[in-house]
């Protein structure tokens, strides 16, 4: 189903920018009205963030395909991701071959996201869980991609990244962010590039924002 609407959508991020054929591809085949709410199918493959319930959203086409971009996971490579909200972005870095570990806060959503992992077999690893303080047991991550704004990067994501891999994160205030791309370098150097400007959720926990 939707499919000329897919093909239509990645045409639309092409001409918008985004050049990596694997991305485009994997946003080919990942079937993103599967991860709305299904009053909202209809419009799935417009390229807008929509509403997935308890006030979260999920991502605009063009951030998760301009967050894979930055990420650049090869087959195989191990991928945390803080934020799971509707499995989307993760079904898409599995599409692509890695191994996926994906934290989300919220129970409901949690449930909901292990449920569809399930029915899709996507064999993705998820947990209930304050992301910021990463997943200790399976770390290093070759890479990790936050897809709620913080205040700052978490020390123990930083930790947790491989030497050689890629940290993406929204970094900012409450309504706007830069997404900051980190190359490890060495256990303590990092390289850093900014794209302006994004609008997340918040990212709530012990190293992201306070929950009110
Ligand atoms: N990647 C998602 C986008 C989800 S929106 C997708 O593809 O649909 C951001 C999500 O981050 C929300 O579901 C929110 O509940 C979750 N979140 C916020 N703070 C978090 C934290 N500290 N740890 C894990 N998840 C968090």
């Amino acid at each position: 189903m939707y499919e000329q609407e897919r093909q239509d959508l990645v045409e639309k991020l092409r001409q918008k920018g985004i050049r990596d054929e694997r991305v485009l591809q994997a946003l080919l085949k990942v079937e993103r009205h599967l991860f709305v709410p299904e009053v909202m199918r209809p419009n799935a493959y417009n390229d807008v963030a929509l509403p997935i319930g308890y006030n979260q959203t999920i991502s605009q086409p063009y951030t998760v395909a301009l967050m894979t971009s930055a990420l650049n996971p090869k087959p195989g490579d191990k991928v945390l991701e803080v934020g799971t909200g509707s499995g989307y972005q993760a079904a898409v870095l599995f599409q692509l071959g890695a191994k996926v570990y994906t934290i989300e806060r919220n129970t409901k959503l949690y449930n909901r996201a292990l449920k569809l992992f399930d029915e899709l077999q996507l064999r993705i690893a998820v947990r209930c869980a304050d992301g910021t303080i990463g997943w200790e047991e399976f770390a290093p991550f070759n890479g990790i991609i936050v897809t709620a704004g913080s205040p700052e990067v978490p020390v123990r994501l930083k930790k947790q990244l491989a030497v050689g891999g890629t940290l993406v994160i929204p970094v900012g205030d409450k309504k706007t962010q830069v997404m900051k791309i980190l190359k490890k370098i060495s256990e303590d150097e990092f390289e850093t590039e900014e794209i302006p400007y994004f609008a997340f959720v918040p990212l709530i926990g012990l190293e992201g924002w306070k929950e009110k």
